[in-house]
């Protein structure tokens, strides 16, 4: 039996915003004592009032713009009850039936890759969005001996401090069928918010998180399969693991004619497994009621409108425009607008250098290869636009070579050093003297008469020999430009 697969994400995002959701607490205590950020509100304590932050239901309602979701005119917040160490109050303020926003969608482009059933190359999957509510954060748990052992903690700490965090819950239709598609659809949805500026997006420190729930169903089927959940995956490539290696375990269920249980499961990456935590809760756990100590909201059109008029230029608009403006192909506008810090970093090295594809084959090409070898991001490099573009403009007048270049992009990569520096102190400069490369020609043509023959009777091959053997006699050195010229000149 073929199966097909069925994917929808819930994604998690810590906004941003300089208070607590309910309470005036800071947001910034990264790196601080734990439960020091705290108060009566977020600490659930009996008679403390809630108020909403103004600010977050505004990020909310961005993020649901720029997905395309329809802002409700009437929105409220709901109680859900459960009781966890984490949470103070025993239950959670966050949005049941009238969430902010509804509806929506996320185009994503599948480069390269053919759809299953069809064989053109690259295609475009719409995502459809279920809905974009607002909650607060949870606190947090540390397990204490648990030594990787799920639930076998002999005690556990608690911090309130990320308590009552502003947190956006993102739900996806079960639109997605690959984990390819999967880990595009996070990159991208994680590239909106960014360019809207509501939250850091920091995966590793938790404040952008995905659950990924899996079903199977037999091709062609319409009814949708026993899905599981799978939590804990706090990178694009834990995300895209995980969902393969859960396919896997969900056939081989079914091929066993055996039942795919509903349930939570926790990604272990060491391990490269998912493993059981918990059956799954339903939402009648919960006992969802509307929260009494906050009043409904109307969000009136032309607040919404307004609102519609300050999003900023959004990933797939700056793709569009690097291809019209700076000429790029769609290829590379896509990779150069697939992060914020990434487009950024582009357009201020193409508003000091007027060659936006020579800019864009130095960041794709070299910088990146240096990029990933040492798992930094490109805000993190030592390699400044100005570094770049300097190099380009030492490349420009002929001063070094591209090979030289490459050299010496490797050591301001690593040194931070301005490249006219370390072109001084190593004594490098590319040799554009036309009459020392004349020297040198004269030399090569006397040494290799059957390659100079040769490329007389039509063997256009031989002139690339006799331009390394230049660059081999000049270290590399020789502008290979006016090698060529020199040599054409004399062989004709
Ligand atoms: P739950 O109540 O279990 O949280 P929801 O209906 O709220 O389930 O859906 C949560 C997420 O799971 C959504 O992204 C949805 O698209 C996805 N989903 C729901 N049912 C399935 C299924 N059978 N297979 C895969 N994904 C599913
Ligand atoms: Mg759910
Ligand atoms: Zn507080």
């Amino acid at each position: 039996m073929n199966y097909e697969v069925v994917i929808g994400l819930e994604i998690h995002v810590e906004l941003d915003t300089v208070s607590k959701m309910f309470c005036g607490c800071s947001t910034k205590f990264f790196g601080e004592k734990p439960n020091t950020f705290t108060c009566p509100v977020c600490l659930g304590m009996p008679g403390s009032l809630p108020v909403a932050n103004e600010k977050a239901i505004e990020c909310t309602a961005k993020i649901g713009l720029a997905l395309n979701s329809k802002i409700a005119s009437f929105t409220k917040f709901d109680r859900k009850n459960y009781f966890y160490p984490d949470m103070p109050k025993d239950y959670q303020i966050s949005q049941y039936d009238l969430p902010i926003c509804e509806g929506g969608y996320v185009d994503i482009e599948m480069e390269g890759l053919a759809l299953e059933g069809s064989g053109s190359r690259g295609y475009t999957r719409r995502v459809g969005i279920t809905r974009v509510h607002l909650e607060e954060d949870t606190g947090k748990l540390t397990h204490i001996g648990e030594s990787g052992r799920i639930g076998g903690a002999d005690y556990s700490l608690v911090d309130f401090n990320r308590a009552g965090v502003p947190l956006v819950e993102i739900v996806t239709e079960p639109d997605i069928r690959t984990p390819d598609e999967a880990k595009i659809f996070v990159q991208k949805l994680k590239n909106i918010i960014e360019h809207l500026g509501v939250s850091d997006c920091d995966m590793e420190e938790g404040s952008f998180r995905c659950d990924a729930n899996i079903s199977l169903r037999p091709m062609g089927s319409k009814e949708l399969g026993t899905k599981s959940e799978v939590k804990n995956m706090n990178s694009f490539r834990a995300i895209q693991r995980a969902l393969v290696y859960e396919i896997e375990r969900q056939r081989e269920l079914l091929r066993a004619d055996e039942r795919v249980i509903q349930e939570t499961r926790h990604w272990d990456a060491a391990n490269n497994v998912t493993m059981s935590l918990r059956s799954k809760e339903e939402a009648h756990d919960y006992r969802y009621f509307p929260e009494p100590d906050l009043v409904p909201m109307e969000l009136s059109g032309e607040w919404i409108e307004d609102l519609k008029n300050t999003l900023p230029e959004l990933p797939d608009a700056r793709k569009k425009r690097f291809v019209e403006a700076y000429g790029l192909s769609v290829y590379d506008a896509e990779l150069l607008t697939s992060s914020k810090t990434m487009g950024d970093y582009f357009e201020e090295c193409a508003r000091a250098y007027n060659d936006a594809k020579k800019i864009s084959n130095w960041i794709m090409g070299e910088f990146s290869m240096h990029l990933n070898a040492t798992n930094l991001k490109i805000e993190e490099s030592a390699v400044t636009p100005k570094h770049l573009v300097q190099l380009l403009r030492l490349i420009d007048k002929g001063q070094i070579s591209g090979k030289m270049a490459k050299d010496v992009f490797k050591e301001m990569f690593e040194s931070g050093k301005l490249p006219k520096i370390i072109v001084e102190e190593r004594g490098l400069s590319q040799i554009s003297d036309e009459d020392a490369i004349e020297k040198i020609v004269d030399m090569v043509l006397e040494e290799n008469k059957k390659a100079v023959e040769e490329y007389g009777s039509g063997k256009d091959r031989a002139l690339g020999f006799l331009v390394g053997q230049v660059m081999r006699l000049t270290k590399g050195s020789a502008n290979p430009q006016l090698v060529n010229e020199i040599l054409r000149k004399k062989l004709t």
